[in-house]
């Protein structure tokens, strides 16, 4: 059997599942240099690709006060780490994977807390406006009949 994991220069908690992802960090050839940040992956639809999404805080000089910002960023996301939707990752950056991919997931944290209820509501949000625009169509089309 090949060693089980390398050591990719980070400190990180090791992982005894093995993958053949060339794009592994631990298992395959690909190195981490650059930026480390952590965040929670929002999707998974993309095959080995995860969706990490985080807060940063912008100054707004003019008023003296911080603004909260979300960035999402595409990760390589290898087996081995088993890391899903729901996860709170660390990231590394690498070389470019693909044409917006050039971060790859080094550790599993574990679950967010409330990531499940977050989505809900994102989700209650986004049907509660489609409805609100099929109201207003209708209205529309009320207005319409009565005029004709
Ligand atoms: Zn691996």
């Amino acid at each position: 059997m090949k060693e089980t994991s390398k050591n990719i220069g980070i400190k990180v908690k090791s992982n005894s599942n093995s993958c053949n992802d060339p794009n592994c960090p631990f298992h395959g050839s690909l190195k981490c240099r650059g930026k480390i940040f952590t965040g929670t992956i929002s999707s998974t639809k993309m095959q080995k690709t995860a969706t990490v999404e985080f807060e940063r805080q912008a100054v707004i000089p003019k008023y003296e006060r911080y603004e909260k910002r979300r960035t999402k960023i595409k990760a390589h996301n290898p087996e081995c780490l088993g890391a899903r939707e729901g996860d709170i990752v660390r990231i590394s950056e690498c070389r470019p994977l693909s044409k917006t991919k050039n971060f790859v997931v080094i550790e599993n944290l574990g679950r967010e807390k409330g990531f499940k209820e977050r989505m809900e509501a994102l989700e209650e949000g986004k049907t509660r406006k489609k409805e609100k625009e099929e109201v207003q169509e209708e209205k529309d089309a009320g207005s319409q009949s009565k005029s004709n």
